[in-house]
């Protein structure tokens, strides 16, 4: 799968680059390739006294436009592959929104679950050892990822503290409040999922108020786009989490789900709903908008002709399949792709990296405001775009955003002179 995830990135990235802006071969070849890709082995003593030897990564894909940027992943499976193509997807998601920064990835293969809190704060701190001289404010600027926290986070930037001397907030972002996070990272992804849907769905279904929604992963990103989009006037009728789904036609209050699911760990138990789905049945709900905020590949060719909603907006990293987009397309369903969806999370990073460098300090409103007005003009470039050039060609949105992004980093590159 992850091999997968590389080969179809880069297929994507070429389809676009060179069939779409009609860039040289040798330009993509320049685009596509990472800069360098640091591979370390990381000695952590265990609690029983043995040494066990982890694997990791740092992937720094380009830096035309600024240092690298991106998340480090603690995962079981986390491969050489999925790093170089998580941190490809970096550069143009970095892009898009206009960030000073290139496309950077790191990954430990660990299930962080199976280890203690002391285990964890030692290959947190290894993993820092160990490519500590290829990160730095102006070098590379890791966050949390999947299986990371602000925790480690904080681990992280004491060790390179300790190694450097150099105690800057500005290294890492996800930190904890304590030592410079922002309290608006928490909800930062979901309040920006439900900015760019209440942005399509003026387009699509002439406004948000009364529109139904429904809800895949009431995670992080899932939780906070429903509690937005309720606030903003839409019915959310259908929420999921991995023990199933459950569904209202008079609407749900996000807020009442999640206190039971805080207490009994799944929504299902929410009694006041009319009844329970299967996360099948949800995908496939009579609704106006659909939100997939849980795991990648769920609309795929097998139940894409099922899917009825006319607005898709992807919470999740990958969740419609190359091969679902085309169906979905000809049906006359729009798709707003991850890259502009998901990414309020990398923009309040930026806003707490600027902030680690000025020693000025913002947070709240002002943080989410400004986080909306960037999304709400990637969102507004990339339709612009679209039906400027690309809709009359029976292109998806998802290509708009991906011209667009690879055209800045083309341009950055050739500034440089390095192409
Ligand atoms: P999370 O772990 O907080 O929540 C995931 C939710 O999905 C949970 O409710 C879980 O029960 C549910 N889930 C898991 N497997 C499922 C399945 N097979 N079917 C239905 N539901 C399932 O994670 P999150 O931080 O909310 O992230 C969700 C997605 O958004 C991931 O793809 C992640 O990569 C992406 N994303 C997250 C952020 C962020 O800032 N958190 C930023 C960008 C992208």
């Amino acid at each position: 799968m992850p091999g997968d995830l590389l080969s179809s990135v880069r297929k994507y990235i070429r389809a676009v680059a060179v069939g779409i802006l009609g860039l040289d071969e040798d330009v993509f070849e320049a685009l596509i390739e990472p800069e360098r890709v640091i591979e370390v082995k990381i000695p952590v003593k265990m609690d029983d006294g043995s040494i066990k030897v982890f694997k990791g990564w740092r992937s720094q894909h380009n830096s035309a436009l600024g240092p690298y940027k991106g998340g480090i992943r603690f995962h079981p499976e986390v491969t050489r592959e999925e790093v170089i193509a998580l941190s490809t997807i970096m550069t143009f998601k970095n892009a898009l929104l206009n960030l000073p920064y290139g496309g950077g990835k790191g990954g430990v293969r660990v299930d962080p679950k199976k280890l203690s809190r002391r285990e964890l704060e030692q290959l947190s701190r290894r993993y820092v050892d160990a490519i500590y001289k290829y990160i730095g404010p102006d070098m590379d600027i890791p966050a949390p990822d999947v299986g990371t926290n602000p925790q480690i986070m904080a681990w992280m930037v004491d060790e390179y503290y300790r190694l450097t001397g150099l105690n800057t907030p500005a290294v890492f972002t996800g930190k904890p409040v304590e030592i410079g996070g922002l309290q608006a990272r928490v909800q930062a992804t979901g309040y920006g999922v439900a900015v760019v849907t209440r942005e399509a769905a003026r387009r699509v279904l002439g406004g948000i108020e009364g529109r139904t929604v429904a809800i895949q992963g009431f995670g992080n990103v899932g939780y906070h786009a429903a509690v937005t989009l309720h606030r903003m006037g839409a019915k959310i009728v259908a929420v999921s989490d991995s023990k199933g789904g459950i569904y209202s036609s008079k609407g749900l209050d996000p807020v009442e789900v999640k206190k039971v699911k805080a207490e009994k760990r799944s929504v299902i138990y929410y009694e006041a709903a009319e009844k329970r789905i299967s996360n099948e049945e949800l995908l496939e709900l009579d609704v106006d908008i659909l939100i997939p905020a849980a795991i990648e590949n769920v609309i795929t060719s097998k139940n894409a002709h099922l899917v009825k909603a006319k607005l898709i907006v992807e919470g999740a990293n990958g969740p419609v399949t190359p091969d679902a987009e085309h169906t979905l397309y000809r049906r006359g369903a729009v798709i707003v792709p991850d890259i502009v969806a998901n990414s309020g999370g990398v923009a309040v990073s930026h806003m707490e990296w600027v902030m680690g460098r000025t020693g000025e300090r913002q947070d709240g409103e002002p943080v989410l405001r400004a986080l909306a007005e960037k999304l709400v003009n990637a969102f507004n470039d990339t339709w612009k775009l679209w039906e400027k050039e690309l809709k009359a060609v029976h292109q998806p949105l998802r290509i708009a955003a991906y011209c667009i992004a690879i055209d800045r980093v083309v341009r950055a590159m050739r500034a440089r002179g390095w192409i």
